[in-house]
């Protein structure tokens, strides 16, 4: 059972002890120079349903369900249950020449979930990893199958799709690559499709065909036989939850289809649950990806474990190659962590026991309820899909042109969200939110109210 955090062997220390070890030892993620190594970030004490604790011992509202990932809440009685009962039967096994009971029957379990004929899935460590490996088994298939020119992939400005080499090659915002090196030969980046900046007058439809015909442009320019892959989030969630046009997703991926580029659809964010289903590229955007990469809401957070879902007849073109003896040479120590699998299963449990179907039935209230902040003259758009949704900030309703960035206006929503008693993640003109998908209407109602009054407060601080 889940202890209280006072009940812990290691619960000594003061919150001001613990931000003082982590100033001078941790390394946090996405530091900035200027304090790297020499950062605390605010200490969280406890988690408990769709609340954590903080410093001072206050409950907070977990707005971005940890980052997009807490989706059966925190402090789940029966996802810790399973990891202790599956540490004690067993703990670990090498994937390297064994297999174990979890990890086979959640890849069943997903394959039933997957769009037909996508019925196979490598684990990995997380969400990085997951596009890691769908990229590298896009080279690896196409070196096999003799079209070693075939490897350049398109991604799109906005993504984000992780932070090891590849996969953060693919990402789209300047930050991502202001200061780091990446394997930019091997990418092609095409637009972000975000309906909000589309040029002054164009209507949705003819924003999607101008999407479109710039990806088949390219297409052309390049050369299908140099094009490996596409790798798209059904919604961009980092760069800002952007909700595609209409049409556009299954328009390129006919495109892709039509010349032989594998469909990887990053759906780290948008599976179990986030979007009211297990997988969303079909029964939301009506598409049949050759792979689909997940982690995060996989295990609700509470396990490190990510995947990819892979297209079957790939496997069947591989073996039908003349080279028998070609390794996919590629693997993780913790890929089919039998814990993480067990916390995996137990996890879709839950969201098939009645989550999903409340996350599809309380999603318009979310959605509602956050729109109504556009009435807000700072607020230029909000947007979103499902239990994500995003506000994004502007300098007038007239322009929409964006806020300056040094007004910082995400921390200072953020800043009196935590006030009163809610946690967002700012992105510099923007709140994220994604909370879990436990959320009630009444936790919804309170979520936008607080949303409102600290966006109102904002607003007077820069008049
Ligand atoms: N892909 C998407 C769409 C993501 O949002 C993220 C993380 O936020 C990743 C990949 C990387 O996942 P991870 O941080 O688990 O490596």
């Amino acid at each position: 059972m889940a202890a209280k955090r006072e009940e812990m062997e290691f619960a000594g220390n003061t919150p001001n002890a613990v931000e003082a070890i982590a100033e001078k030892h941790l390394v946090q993620p996405w530091p900035v120079s200027e304090t790297i190594g020499a950062e605390a970030r605010g200490f969280i004490e406890s988690g408990d349903g769709i609340y954590v604790t903080d410093a001072e011992g206050r409950r907070l509202i977990d707005g971005p369900a940890g980052m997009w990932c807490v989706n059966v809440g925190h402090r789940n009685k029966e996802l810790s249950q399973v990891m202790y009962d599956q540490a004690m039967a067993l703990s670990y096994n090498s994937p390297w020449y064994t297999t174990n009971e979890p990890s086979a029957l959640l890849a069943e379990r997903l394959a039933g979930h997957a769009p037909e004929g996508v019925g196979h899935v490598f684990y990995t460590t997380g969400g990085s990893s997951a596009v890691e490996t769908a990229l590298r088994f896009m080279q690896f298939y196409n070196n096999v199958r003799g079209r070693p020119e075939k490897k350049l992939i398109v991604s799109r400005e906005g993504a984000y799709h992780g932070s090891t080499y590849l996969a953060a090659s693919m990402n789209g915002r300047p930050r991502d690559h202001d200061w780091m090196d990446s394997a930019k030969e091997q990418v092609i980046k095409l637009s972000c499709p975000n309906p909000f900046r589309r040029p002054k007058g164009m209507t949705l439809e003819a924003y999607t065909d101008f999407l479109i015909e710039e990806f088949r442009a390219t297409i052309e320019k390049v050369g299908a036989d140099r094009i490996g892959a596409f790798i798209g989030e059904p919604v961009m969630a980092s760069g800002g939850v952007i909700v595609p046009p209409p049409g556009y997703l299954p328009r390129m991926r006919a495109l892709c289809a039509e010349h032989e580029i594998l469909f990887i659809a990053d759906e780290v964010v948008t599976a179990f649950g986030r979007l009211g289903h297990v997988f969303a590229s079909k029964e939301v955007f009506g598409i049949e990806p050759d792979m689909i990469t997940f982690a995060k809401g996989v295990t609700s957070g509470y396990f490190p474990l990510g995947g990819v879902m892979i297209r079957s007849k790939l496997f069947e073109d591989l073996r039908q190659s003349n080279h028998n003896d070609a390794m996919f040479a590629h693997g993780l120590t913790y890929s089919s962590h039998p814990i993480g699998c067990a916390v995996a299963l137990k996890n879709l449990d839950i969201l098939e026991d009645g989550l999903l179907a409340e996350t599809r039935a309380i999603s318009d209230h979310f959605q509602s309820r956050l729109k109504a902040l556009e009435e807000l003259p700072l607020v230029g758009e909000v947007r979103g899909l499902g239990l994500m949704a995003g506000i994004e900030c502007v300098a007038d309703h007239v322009s929409n042109n964006p806020l300056t960035l040094d007004l910082e206006v995400g921390k200072r929503i953020d800043r009196h969200c935590q006030a009163l008693g809610l946690l967002v993640r700012p992105l510099i003109n923007m709140c994220v939110m994604s909370p879990p998908l436990t959320i009630n209407r009444d936790q919804i109602d309170t979520m936008a109210e607080i949303l409102h009054k600290s966006i109102a407060l904002t607003q007077d601080e820069l008049v």
